[in-house]
């Protein structure tokens, strides 16, 4: 189906130069739209004579497959040409389009569209974040294999998108559970090992102590029990496996000034990085003078100062008191609720290899997110306190020149600097020794990727009771999920259960050794899918530079602001890590980022809360009433959901007016960061919906149809209502 805004554009720019020079324009007119009539002229041979939904579907239909054969002609890439790649985010295949999709799709498709006709060498693709906890339930539920259930979606998701007369460049497609996708997953994850930016920890999990398995947090309710069991979630720590986003913090807070099209989301990155103004060192534990093999990282905002620690400070609720520590007694031995108490176990810094007592703190609250500090007094009041109260012996390190420089003293080899260039000296060493000094802040915390699940791709490392976690040779991979049928959803991982495939041989000594059983977060597939995208067929490495360098970034990014945050922060982090890897020539992913509105649905609720369906609301009168009982009903707009009733199908809605009419309309009912009104009384009946206004929404539809304009000038500097069409020229 023709977009809608070739069709506005090119009409209007042919009225436009009729008048002006006529025999160009049929010129023109001719090769672009064989046969450019409203009408289903060019199919029947007859006018008609009337504008129906019929004659609307009859006229979509002779399109869709021209318009579709159009788009994929002009696919292959031109180097010649300007590039320009939208993206807008892959869907989940859940089986089902919704409103949102349509029209994130739709803004992605037009614009797309549009930059073609400017003579841009256009990339549009589309595919599937297809692993996942809802695929692995649906299968647990219906006794499926998540890999038929997530398929068969796919297949009726990609129909419906067709449906919709979107033209995706469906030779770029992907498919994240497929293994010539996940191959390069499991890739880049050894790349990050190699580079020490993976590794395990205990952290705290949601335990399900009934089904005896970990529960992701959606699986949690709201009152804190589990989604199946009804047993009380209890937090238990487990192994797990990190991505190491601490290290790229500082770089990723300061690139956020590079990326001036990002608008509201930049300052949410912002705040969810934090200032980063200090670092994690890392500290070896000893009791009693004998080394215990137990390691610490604590933060500092002032790194410089650490040759005057007095103390490394943990909370009450830290790791070391609460999971598997062989340390964890004597901590536990050690502590007097509510009180700061010393501990016999040291810790001696890694940097410095100066060692300093551990002390566990009455409150549980550090600064930011933190729950270990090391404590010194000579750039804390709080500290300098602490270490009086608890008699602890430290130096002063820093010291006042004359002039006011502050400049370091009995700090080995800083001893003499000026404190920002201790700063940078000392946070560099510690990076190059490989003990912390990551400059970051003290709220930002690594990225737990392990999950107890099936339905994900398998973390390539093989543990070795002789070499301890190996990661597989990369001319191994992929390591291909096994398949299990009988998913329970209880227990541990399920791979576990697949003792064939969890049975193997040590890559390093060839001893007998079992494969890890956790599966990635599906955030670590879609935070490099946009790199595939650019060669995705590529056998040989995740995708060749050459091709990277010539379509990214992505010129225009579009997607709901829920993927502000984790998402967005997730992708620049891979791609940050794949520059620094020489992988690709840009550092930061995405160009500018259109966080696009919700479409809501009005809602009707009894004065009890309860939502009423459509046809339990009585529209006639000036307020809305319960059909049955006249009650008052509280009106309101709420994004599109099944149980709050107020949702439209997009298959209806295309049925009951045309898809693009339905195209048009969500283009221009609100400018695309806004929201849409999704009107139910005008939205009935026989009306069009072009034309109308949401109701409650206060700009007329021209002002809206303004918008649409406006936006897509700003895009470009060109009038879309005059663009020509050059590549056809
Ligand atoms: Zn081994």
């Amino acid at each position: 189906m023709a977009p809608s805004w070739q069709r506005l554009g090119l009409y209007t720019c042919l009225l436009k130069r009729q008048l002006n020079d006529g025999p160009d324009v049929i010129k023109w007119g001719r090769r672009v739209i064989p046969g450019w009539s409203r009408g289903i002229y060019s199919a029947t041979g007859e006018w008609t004579k009337e504008y129906t939904l019929q004659t609307r579907k009859d006229v979509e239909k002779w399109w869709h497959q021209r318009i579709k054969d159009q788009a994929l002609t002009v696919s292959e890439a031109d180097k010649s040409k300007p590039k320009f790649y939208v993206l807008s985010m892959f869907p989940y295949p859940s089986g089902k389009l919704h409103m949102g999709h349509v029209r994130v799709y739709t803004i992605s498709d037009t614009i797309a569209r549009f930059q073609k006709m400017r003579g841009m060498q256009v990339i549009n693709p589309m595919g599937w974040d297809a692993f996942g906890l809802p695929a692995e339930n649906a299968a647990i539920e219906r006794n499926l294999h998540p890999e038929s259930w997530t398929q068969s979606n796919i297949r009726h998701m990609r129909k419906q998108l067709d449906q919709l007369g979107l033209c995706f460049s469906w030779d770029r497609e992907i498919t994240t559970c497929l293994p010539d996708y996940y191959k390069w997953t499991q890739y880049l994850f050894i790349k990050l090992y190699e580079a020490g930016l993976a590794y395990q920890k205990e952290a705290l999990v949601n335990w399900d102590p009934v089904d005896q398995t970990v529960l992701a947090n959606e699986q949690v309710d709201e009152h804190g029990c589990s989604w199946r069991s009804g047993a009380k979630v209890e937090q238990k720590y487990l192994r797990q496996w990190f991505i190491k986003t601490t290290a790229y913090a500082k770089a990723m807070q300061d690139a956020l000034a590079g990326l001036p099209e990002w608008y509201g989301i930049k300052g949410m990155q912002a705040h969810w990085i934090g200032d980063c103004v200090g670092c994690h060192l890392d500290f070896m534990l000893k009791v009693d003078g004998q080394v215990t093999g137990e390691k610490l990282s604590a933060y500092t905002a002032t790194p410089e100062a650490v040759y005057g620690a007095s103390h490394v400070a943990i909370s009450p609720s830290h790791r070391l008191l609460h999971g598997h520590s062989p340390l964890k007694e004597t901590f536990r031995k050690a502590l007097v609720p509510g009180q700061d108490c010393l501990t016999p176990v040291t810790a001696v810094n890694m940097l410095t290899q100066q060692e300093v007592p551990v002390i566990i703190l009455a409150k549980d609250d550090l600064e930011g997110s933190l729950d270990a500090k090391i404590g010194i007094p000579s750039t804390s009041l709080e500290d300098s306190a602490l270490a009086q109260t608890l008699g602890l012996s430290y130096s002063e390190v820093i010291e006042a020149t004359p002039d006011g420089t502050e400049r370091l003293r009995g700090s080995a080899e800083f001893t003499g600097m000026k404190r920002q260039d201790a700063f940078l000296a000392l946070t560099q060493k510690a990076r190059r020794e490989r003990v912390g000094g990551d400059v970051t802040s003290d709220r930002l915390k690594d990225w737990l990727v392990s999950r107890q699940r099936y339905w994900g791709t398998p973390i390539p490392v093989v543990h070795c009771p002789a070499c301890g976690p190996v990661p597989v040779p990369l001319e191994d991979l992929p390591v291909t999920l096994p398949s299990i049928t009988a998913l329970t959803g209880r227990g541990g991982s399920p791979l576990a259960s697949a003792s064939e495939w969890v049975n193997c041989s040590c890559p390093r000594c060839k001893g007998a050794a079992t494969r890890e059983t956790d599966t990635m977060d599906t955030f670590v597939d879609s935070a490099w899918y946009y790199f595939r995208y650019t060669d995705p067929q590529n056998t040989q490495s995740p995708f060749s530079a050459a091709l990277a360098d010539y379509w990214m970034p992505v010129d225009l990014y579009i997607g709901g602001k829920e993927h502000a945050v984790m998402h967005l922060f997730y992708a620049r982090f891979f791609s940050h890590f794949c520059h620094d890897q020489k992988m690709v020539k840009h550092r930061e992913p995405f160009h500018k980022l259109l966080a696009q509105g919700l479409i809501k649905g009005q809602t009707f609720r009894l004065p009890s809360g309860q939502y009423l369906r459509r046809e339990e609301v009585d529209l006639t009168g000036s307020d809305p009433v319960h059909a049955n009982t006249g009650e008052k009903l509280e009106v309101s707009w709420e994004k599109m959901s099944k149980s709050k009733h107020n949702g439209v199908e997009p298959e209806d809605v295309v049925e009951q007016y045309g898809r693009d009419t339905v195209r048009l309309y969500v283009l221009f009912a609100a400018p695309p960061e806004k929201d849409i009104l999704w009107d139910v009384k005008k939205s009935h009946g026989e009306r069009s919906l072009v034309g109308c206004s949401p109701r409650g929404h206060k700009e007329s539809h021209a002002t809206e149809h303004a918008h649409m304009l406006n936006y897509m000038k700003h895009e470009t500097g060109e009038d879309p209502a005059c663009v020509k069409t050059r590549q056809a020229a």
